[in-house]
């Protein structure tokens, strides 16, 4: 049954992925009203799950379950699960099930991990199939090697070595981090390795993957039982390439998340937007965006104009701390350390001209929620207020 918004007569809603963010579309569709046709495919054959905790609450074996909390069943839309997009055409999405006509497309596909070449076996870090086979392997004196030490490696090397594994971590960059923080800022993580028992191999490209361990660039060999890339990710987007619709290190959409075909929209790891805030297109790996993208996305669809420009947030625990970081700094030309980056709780704040645009906390949540704030509201601060950790973050707001 047709529904009328606005301008809007949407008959049919399809969303694909069944992520976060295609899970929070069809929530958010629903409560702004939509009442036509919507229907979700998803690849895995898992409702859809949480991936956060499968590298810290489930890798340490806190829990066995992230499915998200959700009542499929009372938002009234076909869910079609195990079942992959495979094509694009105008209108149309074809399945390896079937076909589906559409009135408005949500891309929600999500990112995939970049694999490493060698005919060694590798694991990965993605889904919570993927993450219950590594932990099933993190066994008290097997060795395993992580090549990677970003985020996802970070804290997989916190519950491996918490496990009693033998744990090393392979790095190409000179510092963990370095892709996401500078690998000045990242370097402060360094000692947090030893203190936990891993070690760390720093400039140290793999060149493969080999049956019982990485072949190191340079002739070096590096032994290992299990082996897990945490290199990174790519937005899934491989089953759009025969499509005319614009890619940009994902499915490059516009402020209000739009793509460059019409009725088609993104949001989530898949998708790189426009941010009036940062003039620049951000494509982010967050949580968090996959959260807060669906309601500017369902207004939207639903024939309104809002923009999504957030202040981008993310948060890691490694090491038994919180790392959190908002907002973007690639275009800083300045960076302060608030309190000592060797003690237990510091932070970084990063300044373009006289606005602060990012800000990195390590157990010092409150600077995190007023840098946030600073960084919204776009606000001069003063520099030495900033240094000063007894001065409330928000106060070097000047006037
Ligand atoms: C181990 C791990 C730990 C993380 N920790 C944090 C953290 O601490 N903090 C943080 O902010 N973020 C974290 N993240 C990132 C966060 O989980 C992601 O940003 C978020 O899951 C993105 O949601 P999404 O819905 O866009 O994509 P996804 O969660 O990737 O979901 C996309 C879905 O689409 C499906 N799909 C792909 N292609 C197709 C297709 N062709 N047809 C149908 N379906 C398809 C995929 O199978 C997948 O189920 C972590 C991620 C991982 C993997």
């Amino acid at each position: 049954m047709a529904a009328r918004y606005g301008r809007l007569v949407a008959e049919e809603i399809v969303v694909v992925g069944g992520g976060l963010a295609g899970l929070r579309t069809v929530e958010e569709l629903r409560s702004a009203g939509y009442e036509g046709s919507l229907t979700l495919i998803g690849a895995e054959t898992r409702p859809p799950y949480d991936r956060p905790p499968l590298s810290k609450q489930l890798m340490t074996g806190a829990v066995d379950d992230t499915t998200l909390r959700a009542d499929l069943d009372s938002l009234g839309a076909r869910i079609r699960l195990g079942e992959r997009a495979e094509q694009l055409t105008a209108g149309s999405v074809r399945t390896t099930e079937a076909e589906y006509g559409f009135d408005r497309l949500v891309i929600a596909t999500g990112a995939r991990p970049i694999g490493l070449p060698g005919p060694g076996k590798q694991r990965f870090l993605r889904s919570i199939d993927d993450a219950l086979a590594v932990r099933g392997v993190l066994i008290p004196g097997r060795r395993l090697a992580i090549v990677g030490a970003g985020w996802i490696g970070a804290e997989l090397a916190t519950a491996a070595a918490g496990r009693g594994c033998q744990v090393s971590v392979v790095e190409a960059a000179p510092a963990p981090l370095a892709v996401a923080l500078g690998a000045g800022v990242g370097a402060l993580t360094i000692p947090w390795y030893e203190q936990a028992g891993v070690e760390l191999l720093l400039g140290c490209p793999v060149e493969s993957v080999q049956d019982g361990g990485l072949s190191l660039t340079g002739g070096g060999w590096l032994a290992a039982d299990e082996i897990v890339t945490a290199v990174g990710v790519r937005p899934d987007v491989g089953w759009l390439g025969s499509s005319d619709i614009a890619l940009d290190n994902g499915v490059a959409v516009d402020e209000q998340l739009r793509s460059s075909l019409p009725g088609v929209y993104a949001a989530g790891d898949c998708a790189a937007f426009w941010s009036g805030r940062f003039k620049r297109r951000l494509r982010t790996e967050h949580w968090d965006g996959a959260l807060r993208a669906p309601a500017v996305l369902a207004a939207n669809l639903l024939g309104g104009a809002e923009n999504y420009d957030p202040v981008p947030y993310f948060w890691s625990e490694q090491f038994g701390r919180m790392m959190q970081y908002v907002g973007h700094h690639a275009g800083a030309d300045r960076l302060i350390w608030r309190g000592d980056p060797a003690g237990p709780r510091w932070a970084a704040c990063w300044l373009a001209g006289e606005r602060l645009v990012a800000v990195l906390t390590v157990d010092l949540p409150k600077d995190l929620m007023q840098g946030r704030r600073l960084i919204e509201a776009a606000a001069p601060v003063d520099p030495g207020k900033l240094a000063d950790p007894g001065v409330q973050l928000r106060s070097a707001a000047t006037p």
